[in-house]
């Protein structure tokens, strides 16, 4: 086993992994930005060293540095955790070059899966059901309409090196390609550099449903079931669970076998995971792979009983992995939300500011995966996921009923957080049926965010209450003055039997 592992990131991932390495009694290296001196993972690593100023690009993307401050402290591996270099082949390389270990898959595996049109070709070649369409960027607007025209609208154009929906554009229709595409490739140009766009059947209704997977380097592969991930906005995921309501242990034996055999075809080491979508015939289709942790893998972790992040280490040290593919049937169901610095009121729109005060849900199958604490400052350096919540129970129906008692318990002072969607989500009778697809929550976007009306009297009373609460408090500190009558009735009951802290928490407003 490594002695000490540098871990390339910030926020809940690089305390993920901090802890993950504390209970192997392996020692950490935190790095971190200017903006980042006094967050928790600095302070939970053996040792921190600042790389740079807070923009990404000059701190937590200057992968030379990052190498270079891994040797001089004298870590055998580095951890890339999600997003930011953990798919990048060349620092994989870079770091392998170094004498160093990426926890991760090999270079190769990752430059494999690395592009949409690359991994389509890898997939179809190695027997995987692919959505139609074709596999290379098209040349120009006739091309598109050519090939959308063999398939059928609506079609979907791709970016081949997209990633968290960029460059995605859906066409109903003939007439509109030719401007869509041209806004794909600009937009695929400005994120990612390179401005190939590819198509596929744009497939109606379908639920993503992705495959984790986990290699060694002696050839075991094994499957770790499925996660449900269609609850999303703009193609981007917001809530995830495992198992999944579509998800027969046939179908799991199925796409589990699918995706250790695209796994196999790139050469796979480490943890990956394989989308899918997966439509209302059964019929499933590779998306993409992975090629790090996911932000979702805590739901895995819960109904399989073992520690993906652990694994991921152990694996990149050389160890095998002791199970048996039967080894592994879904215990129970977990549920994970995002909570982000966004305010759902407001379209979403980022929020800034200072955590004034939290206090975290906790009790029997919760857990709090955060990167934040009282006193941090929530800015627009980096992504807004300030942390995820998960639930585990033993049925679909208690892990949506713990969810809410969680997201009930969950405060979060200072910026606007999702948190209030999520409680919508789990009382949504549709969401409790587990009747969702990739549209369901864009459908219903406005029920889901927009305050009704009888929450914004209740919204007024509780704030109403809690400042009488207040003065009440601070009358009670400076004279011990008995407070107004009237005004005490506000701050302790409804009239109904609940209390208003009671009614602000039932609908969800403390916090929020
Ligand atoms: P990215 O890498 O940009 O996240 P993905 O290929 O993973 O792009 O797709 C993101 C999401 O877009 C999927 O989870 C799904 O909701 C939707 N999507 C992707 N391809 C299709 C398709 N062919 N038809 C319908 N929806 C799709």
């Amino acid at each position: 086993m490594f002695k000490k592992i540098l871990v390339a990131n910030r926020g809940e991932i690089a305390l993920r992994v901090i802890r993950a390495c504390q209970e192997l009694g392996v020692k950490t290296v935190a790095v971190y930005s200017e903006a980042d001196a006094s967050a928790p993972h600095v302070r939970e690593a053996d040792e921190a060293v600042l790389v740079g100023p807070p923009p990404s690009s000059q701190s937590y993307l200057v992968g030379e540095r990052l190498i270079e401050v891994a040797k001089r402290v004298g870590a055998e591996a580095i951890h890339p955790g999600y997003g930011f270099l953990s798919e990048r082949a060349w620092f994989a390389r870079a770091v392998r070059d170094a004498g160093l270990v990426f926890i991760g898959p090999p270079a190769e595996a990752i430059e494999a899966m690395g592009s949409k049109t690359a991994a389509r070709q890898l997939a179809i070649a190695a027997g995987v059901p692919v959505v139609p369409g074709n596999t290379e960027g098209v040349r120009d607007a006739d091309e598109a309409i050519a090939i959308a025209e063999t398939y059928g609208f609506p079609v979907l154009l791709k970016a081949a090196a997209g990633g968290g929906g960029k460059g995605m554009r859906i066409v109903r229709a003939r007439d509109d390609l030719s401007a869509a595409l041209d806004s794909a490739r600009r937009e695929a140009k400005n994120a990612f550099g390179d401005d190939a766009v590819y198509l596929e059947k744009y497939i109606e209704g379908p639920r993503h449903v992705e495959i984790q997977v986990l290699a060694d380097m002696h050839g075991n592969v094994v499957h770790l079931g499925e996660r449900e991930c269609s609850v999303q906005r703009r193609h981007q995921k917001m809530i995830e669970e495992a198992p999944s309501v579509a998800v027969t242990p046939e179908l799991r034996a199925r796409m589990g076998a699918t995706a250790v055999a695209a796994a196999r075809a790139a050469g796979y080491v480490n943890a990956g995971t394989c989308e899918f979508l997966l439509d209302r015939d059964g019929q499933y289709y590779f998306l993409e792979m992975n090629t790090r942790i996911q932000v979702e893998h805590p739901v895995t972790e819960l109904v399989m009983g073992l520690d993906l992040v652990q694994w991921q280490i152990r694996v990149a040290a050389g160890e095998a992995l002791p199970f048996a593919q039967k080894d592994f049937t879904p215990r129970g169901w977990a549920i994970e939300c995002r909570i982000t610095s966004e305010d759902p009121a407001n379209g979403f729109l980022p929020s800034t500011g200072r955590i004034e005060y939290l206090h975290l849900p906790s009790g029997p199958g919760v857990r709090w995966d955060g990167g934040i604490e009282a006193g941090s400052d929530v800015g627009l350096h980096y992504d807004p996921m300030l942390a995820k919540l998960i639930v585990h129970a033993p049925t679909r129906a208690l892990a949506i009923a713990r969810m809410r008692r969680a997201l009930l318990e969950l405060t979060i002072d200072g910026v606007e957080t999702s948190r209030a969607f999520h409680l919508r989500v789990m009382d949504d009778a549709e969401f409790q049926a587990g009747d969702i697809s990739i549209q369901w929550l864009e459908q219903r976007i406005e029920r889901l965010t927009a305050p009704t009306s009888e929450a914004t009297v209740l919204q007024l009373a509780a704030v109403a209450a809690a400042l009488v609460a207040h003065e009440e408090r601070t009358a009670g500190r400076a004279s011990s003055a008995p407070s107004t009558p009237g005004l005490s009735e506000a701050s302790g009951s409804t009239g109904s039997g609940l209390t208003w802290a009671a009614v602000a928490r039932r609908e969800g407003l403390r916090g929020s």
